[in-house]
């Protein structure tokens, strides 16, 4: 298949990072994980052992060398050289990662990295404003997303799994302030691209929607 560059958005738990990377292994394609460039400064401004304000996140991404290496079907994300990719996905990174992305030097400094990462193509690049701001000439661009329900069924599953426990109904509330900070910012704003195909995955299996993305890509 073509070099295609390939752009996936959508809503917090809406399953992007599950599918986008099965679907960029049968593409041969790499995975370009954008949340977690900013859970990797959610992570260090949270190491800090500060009060999370604005100007500590500011002159925490002001120092920061935030790396992706897609490998072997996998996502390694380093800070400063360390892997710390078990550490961004706890709910004490998610609690503050939608404050961090909302900075005009945060996404500054991360859509530059992302945009020269989608340059080479055959990338399958998910986030929030990828068709809209960081690949607007994007070949396939998708909107990916489920009922609330279903997408906080899915983060309660996840986080269980790791041994956390967590009411789903905060979940819920977790889930939904995080898409309205997303949805609301200045900058960029989580928004369906004009251009974007709608993918509803409510019901839908991670095979049914992986096969409806190649189909996308066809
Ligand atoms: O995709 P994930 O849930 O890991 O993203 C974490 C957060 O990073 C989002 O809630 C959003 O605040 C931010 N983000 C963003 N732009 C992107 C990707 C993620 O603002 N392209």
């Amino acid at each position: 298949m073509k070099n295609l560059v390939v752009a996936i958005d959508g809503p917090a738990g809406a399953g992007k990072s599950t599918v986008a990377q099965l679907a960029a292994k049968k593409l041969g394609y790499t995975y370009i994980d954008t949340g977690a460039m900013y859970r990797a400064v959610a992570w260090k401004t949270l190491q800090q052992g500060k009060k999370v304000t604005d100007e500590l996140i500011l002159a925490v991404v002001k120092d920061i060398d935030v790396n992706l290496q897609y490998q072997d079907g996998k996502t390694t994300v380093t800070v400063d050289g360390t892997d710390v990719t078990g550490q961004i996905r706890t709910p004490e990174v998610s609690a503050i990662v939608s404050q961090v992305a909302a900075l005009g030097p945060v996404r500054e400094k991360m859509v530059d990295l992302q945009r020269k990462m989608g340059e080479r193509g055959s990338v399958l690049m998910d986030g929030r404003d990828i068709a809209t701001n960081v690949l607007p000439n994007a070949d396939v661009k998708i909107f990916l997303t489920a009922s609330i329900e279903e997408r906080a069924r899915r983060r309660h599953k996840e986080l269980t799994e790791k041994g956390y426990e967590i009411d789903m109904e905060k979940m819920k509330a977790d889930i939904a302030a995080r898409d309205k900070a997303d949805s609301e910012r200045e900058i960029s704003p989580l928004v369906q691209a004009e251009d974007a195909t709608l993918l509803d995955t409510t019901g839908l299996s991670i095979d049914e929607v992986v096969e409806r993305i190649l189909a996308m890509c066809k």
